[in-house]
């Protein structure tokens, strides 16, 4: 049995670097991190950080 060699499909993967600037006019402080000062991310009922992984519950409104 005599193999075939197939042609071979170079696909090269094509660099595209885009460039945004991003502006940061009138943004909303964040809420920042008490253990390493860093942002935290802002959940729908708590912050987290992504540094030191510190959670911090949101204060939920009282009487519902
Ligand atoms: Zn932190």
């Amino acid at each position: 049995m005599a193999e075939k060699n197939d042609k071979k499909d170079d696909k090269k993967a094509k660099d595209s670097k885009q460039k945004s600037a991003k502006k940061t006019e009138g943004y909303s402080p964040k809420k920042m991190c008490p253990k390493c000062n860093s942002r935290m991310a802002d959940h729908a009922d708590r912050y987290t950080c992504g540094k030191c992984h510190y959670t911090e519950f949101k204060s939920q409104n009282k009487g519902g």
